[in-house]
């Protein structure tokens, strides 16, 4: 039995194990500064994104790299300054696209994506916000007839898991028409898929829940983990440590050094991505969110918001944000003639990736860790969070979670 666990981090994935911990009588206290909400956890596409079962580590995605940099017009940005950060990343990337090792990771990925919309659904019921979820759906769009031909194939072709494509019907294309006044050649609708409506919403439930439950909050940053006679340990930057039975490192790209000294390698990059948001003008309120695939962007109806997101940038943590991006964002967002208003305000955040592209979930003792959700982050959070409570309580997780351990880096 695990009485007392500290988690540290207060992004979506820190929260759900947080809130796993707490419904089985584990008492939590959740250690992370006391900023805004407004990490990755906040500014993402809120797509909840059950289709995505091919680990992006493949020898598919490594092909399209070079048509798709950023000075070449695509979203994937590989800034010189931060090289020392991306080579080596990418050199590991390159062995985890081996057709063995991709294999065993999209039958990981597929098992986990899965147990995801349910995993949610039993959260926001939990928190009282089961609102929160919309399974409606995502569209997939092309401008031109050679891009839509090639794209519909990919995606009619592809597994995409639990989550269904088809043909979008004439109906839904002559409205997917009326939201763009750049052309839409060809478009496909998946059903299965998913939003969260509101993501500012969703971390003030979560937080609320957990409170409710007794959580205690310490806003301080973690400098430490150490595992002292069975027990975790904390030290801070400002306040005095804190013990507990474990301690679950769940600080997202910020990750990889707290859990280093206990001889875990997680060799993480922060997977950057950018977006702009403002008023949503008459973009429908029911709209599901729209991937315009030749520019790599996903438009996503919040409440009272419209964001348009993009830009895979491999870079340090601390690296300042590029303003290009955003000046890309805005012209794409002006050629398609989308109407999302100003004041359009911009947003940089990191997804945290480790090579393979499988999150690292596990335990070393009473040390244990959830990070490296990459581009699902929000998607499969409440599944992870139920795993890893699982786990520490030694129940059966509800999928294997042996290809997430770390000990697969060394
Ligand atoms: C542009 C963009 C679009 C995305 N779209 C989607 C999408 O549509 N669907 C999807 O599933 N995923 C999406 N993602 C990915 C998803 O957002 C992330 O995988 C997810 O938010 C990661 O959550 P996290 O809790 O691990 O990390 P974060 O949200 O980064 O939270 C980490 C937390 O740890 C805290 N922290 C850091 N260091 C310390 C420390 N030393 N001590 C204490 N606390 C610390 C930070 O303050 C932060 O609050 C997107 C990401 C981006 C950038």
């Amino acid at each position: 039995m695990i009485r007392s666990a500290i988690v540290v981090g207060d992004g979506v994935v820190a929260l759900n194990v947080a809130l796993a911990l707490q419904r089985r009588g584990t008492e939590v206290t959740i250690v992370a500064p006391d900023a805004p909400w407004r990490g990755a956890s906040w500014g993402n596409a809120g797509h909840i994104a059950v289709e995505q079962v091919e680990p992006l580590a493949s020898r598919a995605t490594v092909k399209t790299v070079p048509k798709r940099l950023f000075s070449r017009g695509g979203a994937l940005a590989l800034p010189i300054r931060a090289i020392g950060a991306w080579l080596p990343f990418t050199m590991r990337l390159l062995r985890a696209s081996a057709p063995a090792r991709f294999a065993r990771g999209k039958a990981a990925l597929s098992a986990m994506l899965e147990t995801a919309i349910p995993a949610w659904q039993r959260v926001l019921a939990d928190a009282g916000v089961p609102e929160l979820l919309r399974v409606d759906g995502h569209f997939v769009v092309w401008e031109t007839p050679q891009s839509a031909a090639r794209g519909r194939a990919a995606w009619l072709a592809a597994d995409t898991g639990t989550a269904t494509v088809r043909e979008a019907s004439d109906a839904e294309l002559a409205r997917l028409r009326t939201l763009t006044t750049a052309p839409i050649a060809g478009a496909v609708r998946f059903e299965g898929s998913g939003q969260i409506t509101d993501t500012g919403a969703l971390g003030a439930a979560l937080i609320d829940r957990f409170v409710a439950a007794g959580g205690a909050r310490v806003h301080d940053r973690a400098r430490s983990v150490l595992e002292r006679d069975g027990r975790a340990r904390v030290t801070l930057d400002e306040g005095a440590p804190i013990d507990a039975d474990v301690v679950v490192v769940a600080a997202g790209a910020a990750s990889a050094p707290l859990v280093a000294p206990l001889g875990l390698r997680a060799p993480l990059i922060a997977e950057r991505g950018y977006h702009i948001e403002g008023d949503p003008g008459d973009w429908p309120a029911d709209q599901p969110p729209v991937v315009f695939e030749d520019r790599s962007m996903i438009v996503t109806r919040f409440a009272g918001r419209l964001r348009a997101a993009s830009i895979v940038e491999f870079a340090r943590v601390d690296t300042p944000a590029d303003p290009r991006k955003w000046a890309r964002l805005r012209a794409h967002v002006a050629a398609l003639g989308l109407p999302l208003r100003e004041p359009v305000a911009p947003w940089m955040g990191a997804r945290p990736t480790l090579p393979d592209y499988l999150p690292a979930i596990g335990r070393r003792g009473a040390v244990a860790y959830a990070f490296g959700h990459q581009h699902l982050g929000l998607t499969l959070s409440a599944t992870s969070g139920e795993a890893l409570a699982a786990l520490l309580h030694e129940e059966a997780p509800a999928f294997d979670l042996s290809p997430f351990d770390l000990g697969r880096f060394g």
